[in-house]
């Protein structure tokens, strides 16, 4: 869901840069690190295989300075022609003492210690136990490991964690080592070879329940919650398998190894990392409340994770995908009714949002990236698959999702990339479509004036749309009358346009969009002048 649980968290978030520095691509991390309960204080080793992109004699990775006592020092740096380094505005810039040529690869290793200002969240749970849980969205990874903080580029990664032998490690990928070591430490290592964004990389170290739920598809899915709240949490994650085989159907294959939903303490309601999905730690209540959101985590695993906006301008293609195979989810499951519950829940977000808000959903001005979990990211973003999928049909609808997903699976993608998709599978230029609902700002506002002539039994329906730009919408219109009800569907391109339709008795109420079919306000009245 990655909604913050509280807005008090916003003001200790600072805004970092991302960094710029397209000289390199990393391939893969390892970090080792070594936590302890003694004091916050982490000791870390991270080993950095990279690409570089262009002719390069210096570049830089993301690393937070210390400051007012939180950050990280660096303490050793060795790595190949390296002639020097400084660690200054949260950067590491490497000097090297030769020109390395496109596509040259290198691995440097960088040894650092401090105490995490965040992105790693040290902090006793609800029960009082100490926990340590990372917390990297969206570019708060580098708080507590040097890396490229950035979710075009994605890295293979493993975790070596070194903590004391109480906790247990859940992470990205395949455990591939359990080790106890001298006093009192286990040593744990977690492998994935799938490249992800930095966002989506984690640990979590505590003390855990463990349960496996079930396998689909060969896939284990397991459930990892605090050990008081064993029996509610495998109760409530136990909804997990059905969810993930929902979405294995629909979109296709589950890329990673294994699927473990883990109670946390992240500041979101629900935070998709890569195959160790962190919710917040009261979503456990033995009601099995949390169904919406185990989905819309789930989706993410494949729109967010494996196919990654380019930037969080386009974050849209993870929220709004999310929150829109959700609704779809939910549909199957409940129903239409539900459905349209849903979709009128989020209608209302969105009215209510663009009261105040004047961005589009491609917003590339906010730069305060927490900012761009609002309904334009989520809610809109999903209406706007909605009325794509009204527009070429449930079945394109399908083909687009499941190609886009192919196409970008692994790799980033921008709006432009998904509009190519849905335009290819439907044969139909989008171009108005993708351009009014992700580049304007706000809704349309429909004003429907109608009247009844009895002696020619019409209906005459004057519309108008308020608002600039015009869009063309299929708006259906539910004429009810004593005798029953029917429904048509006008087709709206013009800011002003008349429609005359027959009627064979007196008309007692009209409705616009009765099937919430469309992302509008809408204002109906009988008009007087007749
Ligand atoms: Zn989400």
């Amino acid at each position: 869901m990655k909604r913050l649980l509280s807005v008090l968290f916003t003001s200790f978030i600072c805004t970092y840069t991302f960094s710029q520095d397209r000289s390199i691509d990393v391939l893969h991390y390892q970090f080792q690190v070594t936590l302890t309960d003694e004091s916050d204080t982490i000791k870390g080793v991270a080993k950095i295989k990279m690409r570089y992109l262009k002719p390069t004699t210096q570049f830089s990775i993301d690393l937070k300075n210390i400051s007012q006592g939180k950050g990280m020092h660096v303490t050793i740096i060795s790595g190949p022609s390296l002639k020097s380094y400084t660690h200054a505005d949260n950067k590491i810039k490497f000097i090297l003492g030769k020109n390395y040529h496109t596509g040259d690869t290198a691995e440097f290793m960088i040894s650092y210690e401090g105490i995490p200002a965040d992105g790693l969240i040290i902090a006793k749970n609800k029960y009082g136990r100490r926990t340590f849980f990372s917390d990297n969205w969206p570019n708060r990874a580098h708080n507590w490991l040097p890396c490229v903080d950035d979710v075009a580029d994605k890295a293979s990664v493993e975790f070596v964690i070194t903590a004391p032998h109480q906790y247990q490690v859940v992470s990205n990928g395949m455990q591939t080592e359990e080790t106890n070591l001298p006093a009192g430490n286990k040593l744990t290592r977690w492998y994935e070879t799938i490249p992800l964004p930095t966002k989506i990389m984690v640990i979590g170290v505590a003390e855990f329940a463990v349960q496996w739920a079930g396998n689909v598809d060969g896939i284990p899915v397991y459930s990892w919650v605090y050990p008081e709240n064993k029996k509610d949490g495998f109760y409530d994650y136990a909804m997990a398998p059905d969810i993930l085989q929902w979405f294995i159907k629909n979109v296709g294959p589950y890329a990673y190894s294994k699927l473990a939903n883990v109670q946390s303490k992240t500041i979101f309601g629900g935070m998709e990392n890569a195959s160790a999905i962190f919710y917040s730690e009261n979503s456990v209540t033995g009601d099995r409340n949390a169904e919406a959101l185990i989905a819309h985590e789930i989706a993410h695993q494949w729109f967010g994770n494996m196919a990654t906006e380019k930037s969080f301008a386009h974050i849209w293609l993870s929220e709004g995908f999310a929150t829109y195979l959700t609704t779809l989810y939910m549909e199957q499951k409940y129903g239409e009714d539900t459905a349209r519950f849903l979709r009128e829940e989020d209608r209302q977000k969105v009215i209510h949002f663009n009261m105040r808000s004047t961005m589009p959903v491609v917003d590339s001005l906010t730069h305060e990236y927490m900012d761009l979990l609002n309904a334009n990211s989520y809610e809109k973003g999903g209406w706007i698959l909605h009325m794509l999928r009204r527009q070429i049909g449930d079945s394109l609808f399908w083909k687009g999702i499941r190609q886009y997903y192919q196409t970008y699976a692994g790799k980033n993608a921008d709006s432009r990339d998904a509009q190519n998709v849905f335009e290819n599978v439907s044969g139909k230029k989008l171009d108005q479509f993708f351009h009014n609902w992700l580049y304007e700002k706000d809704q349309p506002h429909i004003n429907i004036n109608w009247n009844y002539n009895p002696v020619s039994k019409t209906i005459t329906l004057d519309i108008q749309q308020m608002q600039k730009p015009i869009y063309q919408l299929p708006l259906e219109i539910e004429i009810k009358t004593r005798n029953g009800s029917s429904l048509h569907t006008l087709n709206l391109e013009k800011q002003k346009q008349t429609f005359e339709i027959p009627v064979k008795n007196q008309p007692t109420e009209i409705v616009s969009d009765p099937g919430i079919n469309v992302l509008a306000t809408f204002t109906t009245r009988k008009s007087t002048d007749q």
